[in-house]
């Protein structure tokens, strides 16, 4: 059982940290979701939600978001013209983190802290270019953030979260069923015609693979054919141009070059297919060629008072879903194919 010697709640970020930095047993609490998962004492648990960081502003002079730690999944997930700037990476990320009422509590600063080898959060921002405001260590790159060691004693106070006017972004996941863990998950985005794909859930921290690596062109996908649903149901593939068909199988010789693991959802065999795979839709889709899948409306943005399980049976019903449920089914076939060879 998680129990607390003390609970605090500090109103400033900078009481914060001093109480954090007394005991290096003290801890900060978010939403408190998984930290209660724990069975230990902390002496000291301090709590932000009086600190005032429970905002989602827009700055203009950085032309970034910048968002509170304290904000829940939800909020930001329901943040219409926040996910309009970001091409709804986020809002699909979190749709499938079990339930509203979880999302309610979760928070945007302890998801990020907590750097979870299945997070899917963390994937989706990455490639956005994002920074994380630490009180202690100052201004870090999200990239930096998430492979460091370091940064064990500073609160995460503002999350920072470009908005970039030609941005085109996607996220996709694969889990064994609604609200599980992803079995991968992929991000990718495109600025300024640079790439930049995050590959999560691996079962490791999300990497991000950069456009050196990826070898996009800036123009990948101009005058291809976008992927389309025939009257039958059935999906008609993008068609590309020669160069860029060699060069998305050359970025997907990336993903599978990454490190993979296996735990019970999947055999890192599995993973380094899917890698390929996602990846290859992630592209497609942030390139607007894919046929359309997994729209997280109706369902998931309405929240005020919709009921979820309805909401979320709307959405599988529609279009996206089945075609969700096709791609993750293709992708399991084609597994256990692999695999019986
Ligand atoms: C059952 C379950 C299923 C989940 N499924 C998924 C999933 O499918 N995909 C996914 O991406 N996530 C998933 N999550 C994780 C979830 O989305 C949140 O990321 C997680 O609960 C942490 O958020 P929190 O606000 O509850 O943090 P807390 O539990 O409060 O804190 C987590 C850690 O971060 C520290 N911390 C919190 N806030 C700060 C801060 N501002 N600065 C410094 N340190 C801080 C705490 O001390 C603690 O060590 C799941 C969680 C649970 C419990």
């Amino acid at each position: 059982m998680l129990q607390f010697g003390k609970f605090e709640r500090p109103a400033t970020v900078e009481e914060a940290l001093a109480l954090l930095q007394k005991n290096k047993a003290n801890r900060i609490l978010g939403g408190g979701v998984w930290l209660r998962l724990q069975d230990r004492r902390i002496p000291c648990v301090i709590d932000l939600s009086a600190c005032g960081l429970d905002r989602i502003e827009l700055d203009d002079d950085r032309g970034a978001w910048r968002i509170g730690a304290m904000v829940t999944l939800h909020q930001l997930e329901c943040h219409e013209d926040f996910n309009a700037s970001t091409c709804g990476v986020f809002e699909a990320a979190v749709c499938d983190i079990v339930g509203v009422q979880m999302r309610n509590l979760a928070t945007v600063g302890g998801s990020l802290y907590g750097r979870f080898g299945f997070s899917d959060i963390l994937t989706a921002l990455l490639p956005l270019g994002c920074e994380v405001e630490l009180a202690g260590a100052g201004t870090v790159p999200l990239a930096e953030f998430a492979t460091a060691k370091a940064y064990e004693r500073d609160i995460l106070t503002h999350l920072v979260v470009p908005a970039h006017a030609d941005l085109t972004a996607a996220f996709i996941c694969v889990r064994r069923q609604s609200t599980d863990f992803s079995v991968l998950n992929v991000a990718a985005a495109r600025v300024g015609g640079a790439w930049s794909v995050a590959v999560g859930a691996r079962p490791a921290r999300a990497v991000l693979v950069g456009s050196d690596a990826l070898g996009l062109p800036a123009t990948f996908g101009a005058g291809a054919t976008p992927a389309r649903v025939a009257e039958d149901g059935s999906v008609v593939p993008a068609i590309l141009s020669d160069e860029d068909a060699a060069a998305l199988e050359g970025a997907l010789d990336a993903f599978a070059a990454l490190t993979f693991g296996d735990n019970m959802r999947a055999s890192k065999r599995y993973r380094r297919h899917l890698a390929r795979e996602l990846g290859r839709r992630a592209i497609l889709e942030a390139s607007g060629l894919a046929a359309p899948i997994a729209p997280a409306e109706p369902a998931f943005r309405a929240a005020a008072g919709e009921d979820h399980a309805s909401a979320a049976a709307e959405a599988r019903d529609g279009l996206g879903g089945s075609t969700l449920g096709f791609s993750a089914n293709a992708a399991l076939d084609a597994a256990k194919e692999a695999d019986a060879c």
